[in-house]
């Protein structure tokens, strides 16, 4: 870890710590009629291991605005999210008086903040109940279907591995898998956080999920040879992943779900049309995470 990210680590801790303190355990005292009964006892009879952690899922977002835009819809409009990581370039964030990387916390990990919407992954519905939403500035935007999708600062994306390393050593339900995007548990209504978001070098740095390479080619001369999977296998593996693909029922909407997947893990084409390459990769992550038994 470089030196100059150890004081937003150190925040984040603060913040946690903080946080902890105030909702983990109030000291209320329990009452029983007019009388005061003793504090809640914390100490005593603790679960051993009847319980695990409501966070499942880590998803990442883009905020298609600036800064300063992002703040006031993430802190003063009916959406949230629990951290926001501004891009250094951008002139709103320098505007306030920032010169350096930051994380902002918006919302205690241990509420609910709402980025997800209608969501859905593996067996999961409503990802804002079990996840941590990390929104990143970035002025992606769409007009007449025509994307527009600037890069992420390299210093922006520093700071989101950073900050996914520190919550995934924190709650260790969140699989390599359950690292996703919000254009993967809605992807008939979002393209965030889009093609420029880096998902192989999160992988590499032990964040998220990424298929073998060998595995990918072996698939990729069998579908050369013997042609593509059909659309129900596709689609079969699709929800084996995690995927919802139940409201795949039409051409314009699978092409949709080809597109979401294409975007995490085939950035160089989005266009959802499935081809050689994008079936050979699904396959690969589908047989790498979901080992067929026995
Ligand atoms: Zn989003």
């Amino acid at each position: 870890m470089k030196v100059k990210y150890l004081p937003i680590i150190c925040i984040i801790y603060l913040l946690i710590a903080v946080g902890c303190k105030v909702t983990r355990h109030p000291k209320i005292v329990a009452t029983h009629g007019d009388k005061p009964n003793k504090a809640i006892n914390y100490k005593t009879y603790r679960s051993a291991k009847g319980f695990n952690s409501r966070i499942h899922f880590l998803v990442m977002h883009y905020t298609a605005c600036n800064f300063e835009r992002s703040v006031k819809l993430l802190t003063q409009g009916g959406v949230s999210a629990h951290y926001l990581v501004p891009d250094i370039s951008d002139s709103t964030f320098i505007a306030r008086g920032y010169k350096e990387q930051e994380i902002f916390n918006l919302v205690d990990e241990q509420d609910r903040a709402w980025h997800a919407g209608v969501s859905s992954w593996g067996s999961r519905t409503n990802l804002n109940d079990t996840s941590i939403g990390i929104e990143i500035v970035n002025t992606a935007t769409e007009k007449d279907s025509i994307f527009y999708f600037p890069a992420f600062h390299p210093e922006q994306i520093k700071a989101v591995k950073n900050l996914a390393t520190h919550v995934l050593s924190r709650y260790p339900d969140i699989k390599p898998i359950h690292i996703i995007g919000h254009s993967d548990i809605a992807w008939d209504r979002k393209t965030d956080p889009g093609p420029q978001f880096p998902w192989h070098d999160l992988y590499l740095a032990g964040i998220g999920a990424w298929f073998d390479d060998e595995t990918k080619n072996c698939y990729a001369e069998e579908y050369a040879c013997n042609g593509l999977p059909t659309q129900d296998t596709i689609l079969n593996l699709l929800s084996k992943y995690g995927y919802n693909t139940s409201l795949a029922t039409t051409d314009i909407s699978y092409q949709l779900l080809v597109r979401a997947f294409q975007l995490h893990f085939y950035p160089q084409k989005y266009d959802g049309v499935m081809d050689i390459e994008t079936a050979a990769r699904l396959t690969a992550l589908v047989t790498k995470y979901f080992p067929a038994k026995g």
